[in-house]
């Protein structure tokens, strides 16, 4: 049974769809440790999650956990109204409860609402139930650099994660699924690592957007990457991809959820 975090309307504040009014399934767990998380409440299951009360209020009910399908389908319902906005299922890491994820897409989609996975992109066996009830993947690429894994939050990975994200991303570009690709880009970044992610990404699905999404200031997090730095970084991605882009979260700026 699934495993949340929140149940929440608002509108997309990262990726190529932002603007677009979403409501936004935040399941719980991530086996990831990135340096940068804004939702580090979202890295274990907790006894409670919480759900949108009324559409876009903020104000929310706690629920006790697990919940089930049946459940979310019917807040997604209350949450949306006459209208069906596209539904992101999100984390955490959403892939690691597939199987619920699967069935809920699944119900949602025939419902008339476009599923949007926002996941960490490394999951690739879980992601084969899921794909076929996704409109649209919002792939992290995740960098060495800012990322480890949960089992060792402080030490080097045993291995990139190149790897893991070319086969998620190149059984993404099989499907009749949209895909796009975002790196949270720090002060730190390097210019090679993103231009050998953007290799990586342009080799496994040359249409692919990529997405330069510079960090937001958050926890230890001071500051962001140097505008010069992030122009840079974009043209040198443009060498192995077309569609590069500089998209920062933008529900920060006017306090979205
Ligand atoms: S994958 Fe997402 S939820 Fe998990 S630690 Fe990284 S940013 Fe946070």
């Amino acid at each position: 049974m699934p495993q949340l975090v929140e149940i929440f309307h608002s509108i997309q504040g990262e990726g190529v769809f932002v603007g677009v009014p979403t409501i936004f399934v935040r399941f719980g767990g991530c086996d990831l440790r990135c340096a940068w998380c804004d939702s580090p409440e979202t890295w274990t299951v907790r006894p409670e999650c919480r759900s949108e009360v009324e559409s876009g209020t903020g104000e929310f009910v706690s629920v006790l956990n697990p919940v089930t399908v049946d459940w979310i389908e019917e807040r997604v319902r209350a949450l949306a109204g006459p209208a069906t906005p596209a539904v992101s299922l999100t984390g955490g890491e959403p892939l690691l409860q597939a199987e619920a994820v699967a069935e809920l897409a699944a119900r949602l989609r025939r419902a008339g609402h476009a599923i949007h996975l926002e996941t960490h992109g490394l999951a690739v066996e879980a992601l084969d139930g899921v794909l076929p009830h996704c409109d649209a993947v919002a792939m992290d690429w995740k960098l060495t650099s800012d990322v480890r894994r949960e089992s060792d939050p402080r030490g080097t990975p045993a291995a990139p994660f190149d790897e893991a994200h070319v086969r998620f991303l190149a059984r993404v570009a099989k499907s009749d699924a949209a895909v796009f690709v975002k790196i949270v880009v720090t002060a730190s970044t390097t210019q090679a690592e993103l231009e050998k992610a953007a290799r990586l990404v342009g080799e496994a699905a040359p249409g692919t957007a990529l997405v330069l999404q510079p960090v937001t200031p958050f926890a230890s997090v001071r500051e962001g990457p140097r505008v010069p730095e992030l122009l840079a970084a974009a043209l040198a991605c443009q060498r192995w991809l077309a569609d590069v882009r500089v998209i920062p979260q933008t529900h920060r700026l006017y306090g979205a959820l």
